[in-house]
């Protein structure tokens, strides 16, 4: 069987993460703090905070820039649900912009003329999530020209794209963006097994997620409003939440962060071998923008509707043979929760059209040359 992704464990993971279990520290401690200065050189970005999972550290990057009930918040409908559930958790509401054809991420024009005509109903959105697809860069610079005309915030749902970079520059740098959002899911680039992170260059944008992430609660005197009653005393001032993590993950997260050039390195040798040997075929591989180096978290391709055989066959046919594609996304505004808020089929065409068409095929560092040669032999048996 070989998966459409996994994790790559080494020895020294989990020597690290056995000691630290061995230690007098569990819970978020000192590992973390190392775990996340060590993010904040991979990415560029000035801070980093480390959560339980990336759908906390997006609800808790909406929550400090505020977002509520009245707010709205925009992102794509080719993502993972969480990219929009954590807009429906702080009581805003959600909207979806239409992808790109070729690059499958939000379209820049779609943006524009969207928030064209919310502009003229006084609808405007307080956030905009864009989401680096498969681990390639949205234009950045093209929604952060919008951002500063129509005064949105600005989260990059950058799950898929750690270690990708965007006109030269680390993904998470946060140039055009208020925060960045990580995943470590073991699906993603590196792993914790849960777990997340933030990258930010906002000092209090950082310091009021920290706070998010542990219950609201400051144990730093300068931030009370009373005199401490003894050294037992903290504080809390805000309804935050338990969303930290372990330190154990944390030390798999900084052994893991330690490979992650090897990783991506991997990556697109894979992706460069797929591009090689597939893009004659009766299928479409995924375009790259000039300005980016994709991560890729995913390799996406599409047979076109009305191809025969179709994608389901095609998709069936890979299975059949062991080999366990997957298919991303199903657009979040067709999903029955969203549906039951007013969304319909017709809202996003180019992320539905694409979402009849795509595959992703086995990406990750850990697949060896001999099972991709089986996934392409297989897929080029199947397209006849
Ligand atoms: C994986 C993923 C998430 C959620 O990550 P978790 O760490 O599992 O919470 C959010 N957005 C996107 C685009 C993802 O791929």
């Amino acid at each position: 069987m070989i998966p459409y992704a996994r994790q790559d464990i080494s020895n020294e993971d989990v020597k690290t993460v056995e000691d630290v279990l061995r230690s007098d520290w569990l819970t978020q401690g000192p590992v973390l703090e190392r775990f996340e200065n060590a993010l904040t050189q991979a990415c560029g970005a000035r801070h980093a905070v480390a959560t339980c999972n990336a759908t906390a550290a997006l609800h808790l990057a909406c929550r400090a820039l505020g977002l509520g009930p009245g707010d709205r918040l925009w992102t794509s409908p080719n993502t993972f649900v969480a990219s929009a559930n954590c807009a429906r958790y702080c009581g805003a509401e959600v909207d979806f912009v239409d992808i790109d054809d070729r690059t499958y991420n939000m379209s820049v024009e779609a943006l524009a003329d969207k928030l064209e005509s919310a502009d003229r109903q006084g609808k405007l959105p307080k956030i905009v999530m864009p989401v680096h697809f498969a681990g390639q860069s949205c234009e950045m610079r093209g929604i952060g020209r919008l951002a500063e005309r129509y005064g949105f915030h600005i989260i990059e749902d950058a799950s898929h794209a750690l270690g990708g970079s965007y006109l030269g520059e680390p993904i998470g740098t946060c140039t055009f963006s208020s925060v960045a959002v990580f995943s470590f899911h073991p699906v993603k680039i590196i792993t914790t097994g849960e777990g997340g992170a933030v990258t930010t260059n906002d000092p209090d944008i950082a310091e009021r997620i920290r706070l998010l992430r542990s219950h609201g609660i400051s144990r730093d005197p300068r931030s009370w409003t009373h005199r401490g009653h003894g050294a037992w005393y903290y504080e809390q001032h805000d309804l935050g939440f338990n969303y930290r993590m372990t330190d154990f993950q944390a030390a798999l997260g900084a052994s893991q962060l330690g490979r992650l050039k090897i990783f991506i390195e991997r990556r697109r040798e894979l992706a460069a071998r797929y591009d090689q040997k597939l893009h004659q075929r009766n299928l479409i591989v995924p375009w790259q923008h000039p300005d980016t180096q994709s991560a890729y978290h995913l390799y996406p391709i599409r047979i076109a509707n009305g191809s025969i055989p179709d994608r389901r066959a095609v998709f069936d046919g890979l299975v059949e043979a062991g080999i366990r594609v997957n298919v991303h996304y199903i657009p979040v505004h067709l999903q029955p929760y969203y549906r039951a808020l007013g969304f319909a089929p017709g809202v996003c065409p180019r992320a539905e059209r694409y979402y009849q068409e795509e595959i992703s095929l086995p990406m990750f560092a850990a697949l060896n040359d001999e099972d991709q040669h089986q996934v392409i032999e297989r897929l080029v048996r199947l397209l006849g």
